[in-house]
């Protein structure tokens, strides 16, 4: 196994509960990108910065709530040494798990001689691993703009969540996910933040009824997005940076720090992937349906091999390739992978939307519920959003779910159980949805796209 992220790790623990003779190898910390530098530490300053951000505004007397306190402070450094007190905690879990299914543990780089040998450079000392089967779960790296290098104040996510003060002001290049969750979160924590986005909207990948709730946010946060906007690099001085606006115009935006979060690009160099020449699918490599690359005995899992990048795809593919390595018969056969964007509100897709199900030339109804019109919401103050369905209009089958709203991640479960289990928008419907919940307009939006809605 070639890689401690996600991919691999489970990958790992799997195999050795299976009997495989495992042997792990990760040059930086077990868990990767996930774990250490990613969606838990992540998760984590976004949690930290709406407690903030709550008791801010609290204090501010806009609430109507009836809670008072005196002025808020934030110590970001006691911050980051909570996440990090998480992410050991969940590094001493997995090595523990590890140990646990008795896969062997190797410290270092690892370079492929050929198909069947590894030269892996530890602390101790060059070792030699030969396997008859490897998995390649290298992950991927954040993308660098050649004319803004990361360095000084120019940074990625990854110095971003170790930062020990919060930013005066904060430019983020790029609004995708990862860029306005943590965006949004240093907004939250008291910095002036400007996105500056090339594609003429926010979260390109969505649908704009999903993203209009999270741009209202925006502007409620006093954060300013330029869309069709184009990076330049730093101005003369270092201090700022250099956008052509949409208009054409070229303004200096003075910044603190600048986050740039323009995608990330799959882990394909310094392994030997020259020593092994397998095909490649554009960027990434690629993979059958059971996760077999182009050579015999070597499979490929998470990032590198394609998109979604998510740690819960690279999950799905690790628990199945270990189970083929000890000889079950298994391939790829997931109707959906969801998707979660931890946003203020959060969005979370799962299956087709209604633009790709008419790509697709499926005829098909859709169902929408506002959370102003659900109970749950009103008593959290989370009234912005709404949930939809999609089916086969022939049928009813369910093909997607997609929802906008705060604190919705945890819905995701309930849209891709649906989806993964064939529902049709009666199993959903006639599902009791315990009250008062956000998950009732789940049902409230099937019952609407069968045409008779209960609560609007
Ligand atoms: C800021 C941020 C937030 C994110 N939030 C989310 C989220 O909320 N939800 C979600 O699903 N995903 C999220 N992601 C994406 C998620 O982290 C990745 O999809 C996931 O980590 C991929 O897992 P992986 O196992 O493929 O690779 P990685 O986690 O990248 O792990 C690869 C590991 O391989 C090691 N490695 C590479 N090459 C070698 C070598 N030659 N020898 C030894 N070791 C090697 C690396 O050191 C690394 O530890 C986020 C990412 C970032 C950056």
């Amino acid at each position: 196994m070639i890689g401690g992220g996600p991919g691999g790790y489970v990958c790992a623990i799997r195999a050795g509960q299976l009997g495989v003779d495992t042997v792990l190898v990760e040059a930086k910390k077990l868990g990767g990108t996930c774990l250490n530098i990613g969606c838990i530490p992540s998760k984590a300053l976004i949690h930290a910065a709406e407690q903030f951000h709550n008791i801010v505004h609290i204090g501010s007397g806009a609430s109507p709530i009836g809670i008072l306190v005196n002025q808020p402070e934030l110590d970001l450094a006691k911050t980051m040494l909570w996440k990090d007190g998480i992410v050991g905690r969940l590094n001493n879990g997995v090595s523990g798990l590890l140990k646990r299914a008795e896969v062997k543990i190797v410290e270092g780089w690892a370079r492929f001689r050929d198909g069947k040998t590894v030269d892996v450079e530890t602390e101790i000392g060059p070792q030699l691993i030969r396997a008859e089967q490897v998995v390649i779960a290298t992950g991927s790296n954040a993308i660098e703009l050649p004319f803004l290098p990361f360095g000084g104040r120019v940074i990625s996510s990854t110095e971003a969540l170790a930062l020990t003060e919060v930013p005066g002001r904060l430019v983020v290049v790029g609004a995708g996910y990862i860029g306005l969750e943590l965006g949004i979160a240093f907004a939250k924590m008291g910095a002036a933040v400007t996105i500056v986005e090339a594609t003429p909207g926010i979260l390109p990948q969505y649908d704009t009824e999903l993203t209009k709730p999270v741009g209202q946010r925006l502007r409620e946060l006093g954060i300013e997005v330029m869309v069709g906007a184009t990076a330049k690099g730093l101005v003369a001085k270092g201090d700022a940076l250099s956008v052509e606006s949409a208009n054409g115009q070229v303004v200096a935006l003075a910044a603190d720090k600048i986050l740039v979060t323009v995608g990330r690009k799959p882990a394909t160099e310094g392994w030997g992937l020259d020593a092994i020449d397998l095909d490649m699918d554009d960027r990434f490599l690629r993979i059958d349906e059971q996760c077999r690359t182009s050579m015999r005995g070597i499979y490929a899992i998470g990032d590198v091999t394609g998109e979604p990048m998510l740690a819960h795809r690279a999950t799905a593919q690790a628990e199945m390739v270990a189970e083929l390595v000890a000889g079950a018969k298994r391939s790829w056969d997931k109707r959906c992978i969801p998707a979660i964007c931890f946003t203020d509100p959060e969005i979370v897709t799962a299956g087709l939307s209604p633009q790709a199900a008419k790509a697709a030339g499926i005829e098909f109804l859709t169902g929408q519920f506002p959370f102003r019109a659900n109970g749950r919401a009103m008593t959290l103050e989370q009234e912005d959003g709404f949930i939809r369905v999609v089916a086969r209009t022939e049928n009813h089958l369910v093909l997607g779910i997609q929802g906008v709203g705060a604190g919705i991640a945890e819905l995701s479960a309930a849209f891709s159980l649906a989806i993964e289990m064939g529902a049709r928008l009666e199993d959903i419907a006639g599902t009791i949805h315990a009250h008062p919940t956000q998950s009732e307009s789940i049902a409230e939006a099937a019952f609407r796209a069968l045409g008779h809605p209960l609560h609007i």
